[in-house]
């Protein structure tokens, strides 16, 4: 009865933590929530403003498939001045989100005997977007000793000749690394080489730290710009999450055909939240600069704390709002002599033990490591943390 493409893909893994620790919450028990995926603050004053007065103007119908050129030029101008990308409104969609960009790529390039080389630990929309257009996702592992970031050698090993394109996503959910310019080059140079199509997601892009900066691998030159799709958004940088809007920018040809797509799926974003979003582009950015010093300060408390648990290890992210501890010393304990065999056990044992929800590793193909957020308040951080600490310290 149903289509075996639909069969293949799995509901949204962070969803299932989510749901166990609502249904405590529900219950009466004070959940402390480490598995959310969006920022906690409230969408800026001036952008809401904008949205009211697109109401009150009755800006409220359809609008072009790929967005108001209004917004179009605003998103080119962003990346020309921000990222050193100079495209033109013809190289620009706008969707219902980033991840409705990263859909409408997937069915525009993949389709059967498809390679898509996906680097683990990955976002967990990924390789599902991959085969639900019948293509297949191909792993490649990276590792902690390399802030899991690709090894170039290792990326060659697994290009055929079906390989379509790569996927990276810097910052990067959920290990909160990023790329260097140095390996970026690298990576762009294979994918030159064998003629494969980057997409590069870079939503968290204004959530770096330590004075580090952000690069767009299509800005290292004209060659890999053409085979580079960068796609972002403002959910995570202007905490909009719910107003879903995103964009993609690449090959006019591509996006032609992702338009072509979006016009026969959903047409266009929501029009106010399209106003929103010129709003939040255009406007003054101190309220993105301000969240961005509160996630650094909140990283900086949790990492700490999180390398002062006896069994746990947490190299300092430089981006995003997620920590990826290593837990894998965790793993050799026992609770009441029974073995905790898997991140997903640990996750689970947290929950019900230190009512304390995060994400497995394993739900990002990443074994031996869990997901926590810290798009939380610093109260709820440190209550959560308490928590953890005497919960692992039971274990024996
Ligand atoms: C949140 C997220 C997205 C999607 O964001 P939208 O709300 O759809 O714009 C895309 N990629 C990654 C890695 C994310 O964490």
């Amino acid at each position: 009865m149903i289509a075996e493409r639909a069969k293949k893909i799995k509901p949204s893994p962070t969803l299932a933590v989510d749901s166990k620790a609502k249904e405590l919450k529900a219950k009466g028990f004070d959940v402390v929530n480490f598995g959310v995926g969006e920022p906690d603050f409230d969408t800026p004053e001036h952008i809401k403003e904008a949205a009211i007065k697109a109401i009150k103007d009755g800006f409220t119908k359809y609008t072009p498939v790929g967005g108001i050129d209004e917004l179009k030029e605003a998103i080119v101008e962003k990346l020309e001045k921000e990222n050193g990308l100079k495209y033109g409104k013809e190289n620009i969609l706008v969707s219902c989100g980033a991840k409705h960009s990263l859909y409408n790529i997937a069915q525009a390039l993949f389709g059967p005997g498809d390679e898509v080389i996906i680097p683990a630990p990955y976002w967990v929309s990924y390789p599902d977007q991959v085969l639900i257009n019948d293509a297949q996702p191909v792993i490649v592992e990276t590792y902690e000793e390399d802030n899991f970031t690709i090894r170039p050698e290792l990326l060659k090993e697994k290009i055929t000749k079906k390989t379509k394109a790569l996927i990276l996503n810097s910052p990067s959910n959920p290990t909160g690394f990023i790329y260097d310019r140095k390996t970026l080059e690298r990576i762009a140079e294979i994918a030159l080489q064998h003629n494969i199509y980057i997409i590069s997601d870079e939503i968290y892009e204004k959530l770096i730290y330590d004075g580090e900066s952000h690069i767009s691998i299509a800005s290292l030159g004209d060659e890999i710009k053409e085979k580079t799709i960068v796609v972002n958004g403002l959910s995570k940088s202007h905490a909009m999450t719910g107003w879903r809007i995103g964009y993609a920018a690449g090959p006019v040809e591509i996006i032609k055909t992702m338009t072509k797509i979006q016009s026969q799926s959903t047409s266009n974003p929501t029009s106010i939240a399209q106003k929103a979003a010129v709003a939040a582009l255009k406007g003054p950015q101190d309220s993105v600069e301000g969240m961005r010093q509160e996630f650094e300060k909140r990283r900086n408390y949790l990492v700490n704390e999180l390398n002062n648990i006896n069994g746990i290890s947490c190299r300092m992210p430089k981006g995003a709002f997620y920590a990826f501890p290593n837990i894998s010393k965790v793993l050799e304990k026992k609770n009441n002599g029974k073995n905790i065999e898997n991140s997903m056990e640990l996750s689970i044992y947290l929950l019900e033990k230190a009512l304390v929800a995060l994400v497995p590793g394993s739900a990002f193909g990443a074994e031996g490591f869990i997901r926590i957020s810290y798009a939380t308040s610093m109260e709820n951080l440190k209550k959560g943390i308490e928590r953890i600490k005497e919960a692992v310290d039971a274990l024996k």
